[in-house]
């Protein structure tokens, strides 16, 4: 097997309850987290517990280095009894796996050991983002959106992680995220000069973000110790697009820092060398009957073959390219079950669970494999997840970040031969 492991990312869910009931989110939804009768896919929600947890993390170290872990998923980490623990885990059997740890949450719990547990992380790690997700400038409003939640205390934890990075001089990145709607759209401006004022008063520099796709917030080597994150609510409802687009412009313009800054759009990495090409019905056929072959016989003269074709492929308009998501980025939730996408929350795409095998055998086992290989031959149709995916759509229009590179591809069939 060959895969770009270097490159791939993971999210293990420490639990799928969450603390808040959030107006915007559909996990949150309005039952309390401790009650455990709260529900917002069809499966039961659970909290990870910790030989499994090390179980996991000790997979990874057998697949070799990734990229970037993120120890949440669907819920709020740190509402995880045990989430020190699970932590003191993460950074003496990740820290040598994991070039990177990202971590979300709505902090609003932060006692002394889970504080003990951040700087740990902030040690450990080298290379961290932690992302704050606040969504108003005053309690008024933060308490309409974020039920259950607490402004205040929020504030004053956000302060605290933002002194202890400063105090360790640690390069982890904090973002102070907004996401904004019409019951918060007015405090847009508050939000960017109150923490503007906090990180001045820190002698911390700080910039306004756009997107999280943006290259700044995977850049570690840039000089800006903390960000404030914009991201307008897209509720993919066609009725609401003509407010998504009216917020975006509201905050750009009381944000104008927002557009000069170099970001956004421009800088996703878009494949740039197409030429417009289109494959023709024989040759996508062909691509489709080569791949599917190699479910059955992988050899490497028809990966051969299959090279040709794809390097024409990958530079066509019609033909849509894997996604990195099933080579790169195991999402595993806090039962252990192992699926291959963020978007399935349902798991619909469940390879198995990690109580019972290894990752190993999962991630480069057989039912992956064919998934791969669907992908490759355009087979859309057996995966009816990947069939009505909206980033599927848009990994058609080369963002390279969606895809599995050409060069990869190759190496990932060759791979596969014996
Ligand atoms: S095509 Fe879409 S649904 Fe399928 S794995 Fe990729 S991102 Fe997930």
């Amino acid at each position: 097997m060959n895969i770009n492991y270097g490159k791939a990312w993971t999210q293990i869910e420490l639990t799928d309850f969450c603390n808040l009931s959030c107006i915007m989110c559909e996990q949150g939804g309005k039952v309390s987290w401790n009650k455990k009768s709260a529900r917002v896919h069809e499966r039961k929600k659970g909290f990870i517990d910790r030989p499994l947890f090390q179980k996991i993390l000790g997979d990874f170290k057998q697949l070799g280095k990734f990229y970037e872990i993120s120890p949440f998923w669907l819920g709020e980490a740190t509402i995880h009894p045990e989430f020190s623990d699970l932590m003191d885990d993460l950074c003496s059997i990740g820290h040598d796996v994991f070039e990177v740890v990202q971590l979300h949450t709505n902090l609003n719990l932060l006692d002394d050991k889970a504080f003990e547990s951040f700087k740990n992380l902030f040690g450990s790690f080298n290379r961290a983002k932690l992302v704050i997700s606040i969504d108003a400038a005053s309690s008024e409003t933060y308490e309409k959106i974020r039920l259950g939640g607490d402004f205040r205390k929020v504030s004053v934890n956000a302060k605290k992680l933002i002194a202890l990075k400063k105090s360790l001089n640690s390069n982890v990145k904090i973002v102070l995220q907004f996401i904004v709607m019409e019951q918060n759209k007015h405090e847009v401006q508050d939000f960017f000069n109150n923490w503007g004022v906090v990180f001045q008063d820190m002698d911390m520099t700080y910039k306004p973000l756009s997107t999280f796709e943006s290259h700044e917030i995977h850049d570690f080597s840039l000089p800006i110790d903390n960000y404030i994150y914009y991201e307008v609510l897209n509720t993919h409802s066609h009725e609401k697009e003509k407010n998504f687009n009216l917020y975006t412009t509201h905050v750009k313009e009381v944000i104008p820092e927002l557009c000069c800054s170099e970001i956004d759009e421009d800088k996703i990495p878009i494949q740039t060398d197409i030429k417009i090409v289109s494959l023709s019905d024989e040759e996508l056929r062909e691509i489709k009957d080569l791949s599917l072959i190699m479910i059955k016989n992988p050899d490497r003269k028809i990966v051969d073959k299959l090279k040709l074709c794809l390097e024409k492929a990958y530079k066509a308009e019609n033909y849509i390219k894997p996604c990195a998501s099933i080579f790169y980025s195991p999402y595993i939730s806090s039962n252990g079950d192992l699926t291959i996408c963020c978007l399935d929350s349902k798991m619909d795409l469940c390879h198995g669970s990690l109580r019972e095998h290894s990752l190993k055998e999962l991630w480069e086992g057989e039912s992956l494999n064919i998934i791969r290989l669907n992908h490759i031959a355009q087979n859309f149709e057996i995966i009816p997840r990947c069939q009505i995916c909206v980033i599927r759509g848009q990994r058609s229009q080369n963002r390279q970040d969606f895809i599995y590179c050409f060069e990869d591809t190759v190496a990932y069939l060759y791979g596969l031969c014996k």
